[in-house]
């Protein structure tokens, strides 16, 4: 285990589970509200989805992205009908864990509004999760891919970060002035959870990097942060290039690379080849 809450929460749970827990009133009652205020926010209409700005949730994802984001918004993959429930996953999730933090006798200060100054008039803010023995934490929910490979150390993380988490939580730590903790991370598939401790972060690199993002948006000029990738089939390039992973979730792939088309790996004799992203297809590939 890397917190000693862990085990807090893993005695509470087993209780449960046995039928031996109590959980307050005033826990339910709070659970309750943090669900409903949720629900406001994801089906209450008016949300702030498209409007721009950098947040401590965007402040880490590509600038390329944040572009798009900022000058063509319009031209992003419609979000999927699953979206809004998937959101609404991660806020009840967030909001019961912490009610378990609670029941299991875990000290912890709620969710605060933070504001990160970077100079007079650029400032990023962002509402962090919980603070436990002074060091911020985010509470996550993944998929089971995500949980196994993505979270399975903050290095993995760190390596395939495409939404920005490492940046957020070095964000809120400078901004609050604690200490950065890690992640609580939730499987969405079976209610495994486990703490992904932010050790080693750096967190004057990780603002510097923050700064140079915001000043990159400022200076609003586009500039792809991935290249194409040569695509290989049994260790041979196949002359054909693919997108680069970092680009798989970005939703202007389209608009960013004209004449993109998602199709079962050409060069693949299997039965259901897996889908890729192309960006151009060698001459013997090419259709008709
Ligand atoms: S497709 Fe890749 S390079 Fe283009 S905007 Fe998205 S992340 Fe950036």
């Amino acid at each position: 285990m890397n917190h000693p809450a862990e085990l807090a929460l893993h005695q509470y749970m087993e209780n449960a589970a046995n039928g031996k827990s109590t959980m307050s009133i005033e826990t339910i009652r709070q659970v309750g509200l943090d669900v409903m205020g949720a629900l406001g926010r994801q089906f209450g209409g008016g949300n702030k989805r498209d409007k721009f700005g950098l947040r401590m949730s965007n402040v880490g994802k590509p600038t390329c992205q944040l572009w798009f984001e900022k000058n063509e918004p319009e031209k992003a993959l419609p979000l999927p009908t699953t979206f809004v429930m998937n959101m609404m996953i991660g806020d009840i999730v967030e909001a019961v864990f912490k009610g378990l933090l609670k029941e299991a006798g875990v000290k912890y200060e709620d969710d605060e509004k933070v504001t990160l100054q970077l100079d007079d008039d650029t400032s990023v803010t962002g509402t962090y999760d919980v603070v436990i023995d002074g060091a911020v934490d985010d509470v996550k929910s993944a998929s089971n891919w995500s949980y196994t490979h993505k979270f399975e150390s903050f290095d993995t993380l760190r390596q395939s970060d495409a939404f920005g988490y490492v940046a957020q939580l070095a964000g809120y730590a400078k901004a609050s002035g604690k200490k950065a903790g890690g992640w609580w991370v939730v499987n969405k598939a079976n209610g495994q959870f486990k703490y992904v401790p932010a050790t080693g972060i750096d967190i004057d690199k990780e603002v510097d990097h923050i700064r140079q993002t915001a000043d990159t948006v400022k200076e609003n000029t586009f500039e792809r942060c991935f290249d194409a990738v040569p695509e290989k089939f049994r260790g041979k390039e196949t002359g054909n290039m693919v997108l680069d992973t970092n680009c798989g979730f970005c939703r202007y792939r389209f608009a960013c690379w004209p004449g993109l088309t998602e199709r079962p790996a050409v060069a693949s004799q299997a039965k259901q080849p897996k889908m890729v992203a192309y960006v151009s297809l060698a001459k013997e590939y090419l259709d008709g």
